[in-house]
């Protein structure tokens, strides 16, 4: 192959992609590394798709989406100018990153978190800062009272899955006025509490939300945006500067499906935090540190191997977790509640595993 890096822009020779969790291939495997749902999506999604709907991919789809979004006004008690949706919530982060953290001051996230926060950064030349997690990797707001250009975080927290009450989040809001906090909320449909509440109270407050986890819709990529209509506003001057039409017809059909099937979504919401908890007893009876997740998925430290050696043998075992090669995060695997009966598979393999 020819050395084509002479044709690059310059900029994307300093680029540092985002390395998805592996999406292997193999049948038969139980993938309990990338936080995906076990449930299938609500069948009202199913019935959404008809030959009708695939017959109008021949036209462009709504660029504002206006079902999709007058739904979820509805579903979260805003106004349909309090919500912008985008091809999957990475994308809607994306965005605003560009829009409201191109700032003098840095903007401010924990050290262990989602990692591609640092991506974005690199992307669009932001400064940033990170705030070290306590010892016992808990979040406290009061780190974060510091001149910055935002903050953003995930609540629950990822990897660790540790989540925090509304009222520090409404704390840090009243301390934080002139500059975009941004609550990431993937994995808040698992028990946490959502900040949604505190939209009509605080402007520069923005709540990201997706379908990939909770609603079982991570290959759909569709994610949202929630806060005031001046951020909204500021979302769609980017969305409208980059792709007119990120979110798909069959996409938002599908959508708008989910949201109005809440039942099937509440029984999936609780059906994993059973089997989380039925995962995190049998882990700790195996031995196992966990910190508490309100996530859907477990971070786990094992005693007397280290987790790499973990990691490579449920793998040899076909059970795919994940595992973070980076500092204070080491010793730790994450591991996806996937269907009880793969968590059985799990702990069994575990039994297995373990040093006798
Ligand atoms: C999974 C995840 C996302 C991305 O979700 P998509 O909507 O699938 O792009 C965003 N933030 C966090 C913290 C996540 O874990």
């Amino acid at each position: 192959m020819t050395d084509t890096r002479r044709l690059w822009s310059e900029a994307v020779n300093r680029l540092e992609p985002y390395v998805p969790g592996e999406q292997p291939k193999a049948q038969k495997l139980i993938k309990l590394n990338t936080n995906e749902n076990a449930f299938p999506p609500s069948p009202a999604v199913h019935r959404a798709l008809t030959a009708a709907e695939v017959d109008r991919l021949r036209l462009y789809p709504d660029p504002n989406s206006q079902k999709l979004v007058n739904t979820l006004a509805d579903y979260y008690c805003l106004t349909p100018d309090q919500v912008f949706v985008g091809n999957g919530s990475d994308e809607v982060l994306a965005h605003a990153f560009y829009a409201f953290f191109q700032q003098a001051q840095p903007l401010l996230f924990p050290d262990v978190s989602y990692s591609f926060y640092p991506v974005y950064c690199n992307l669009y030349d932001i400064r940033f800062q990170k705030v070290p997690l306590r010892e016992d990797f808990s979040l406290v707001v009061d780190d974060y009272l510091q001149p910055n250009g935002g903050i953003i975080f995930p609540n629950p927290n990822a990897p660790t899955g540790m989540a925090i009450p509304l009222a520090d989040i409404r704390r840090l809001l009243i301390a934080n006025r002139d500059s975009v906090v941004l609550i990431d909320e993937a994995y808040v449909d698992f028990g946490a509490e959502s900040a949604v509440s505190l939209i009509n109270e605080f402007d520069n407050l923005l709540v990201v939300q997706t379908t990939s986890k909770s609603r079982s819709l991570a290959g759909l990529r569709l994610g949202y945006a929630l806060g005031s209509a001046g951020l909204i506003e500021a979302l769609g001057r980017v969305k409208n500067s980059f792709n007119s039409y990120p979110v798909d017809h069959l996409a938002e059909v599908a959508a708008v499906a989910a949201f109005n099937d809440d039942d099937y979504f509440q029984n999936a919401c609780t059906q994993v935090i059973a089997t989380r908890a039925y995962t995190v007893a049998e882990l700790k009876a195996l031995g196992f540190d966990l910190l508490p997740s309100q996530a859907n998925f477990v971070f786990a430290k094992p005693q007397g191997q280290s987790a790499k050696a973990v990691f490579d043998a449920l793998r040899e075992r076909s059970i795919i977790v994940r595992y973070f090669d980076k500092p204070r995060i080491g010793d730790y695997l994450r591991i996806s509640i996937g269907a009880q009966s793969d968590m059985e598979a799990l702990i069994a393999a575990l039994k297995d595993i373990a040093p006798h």
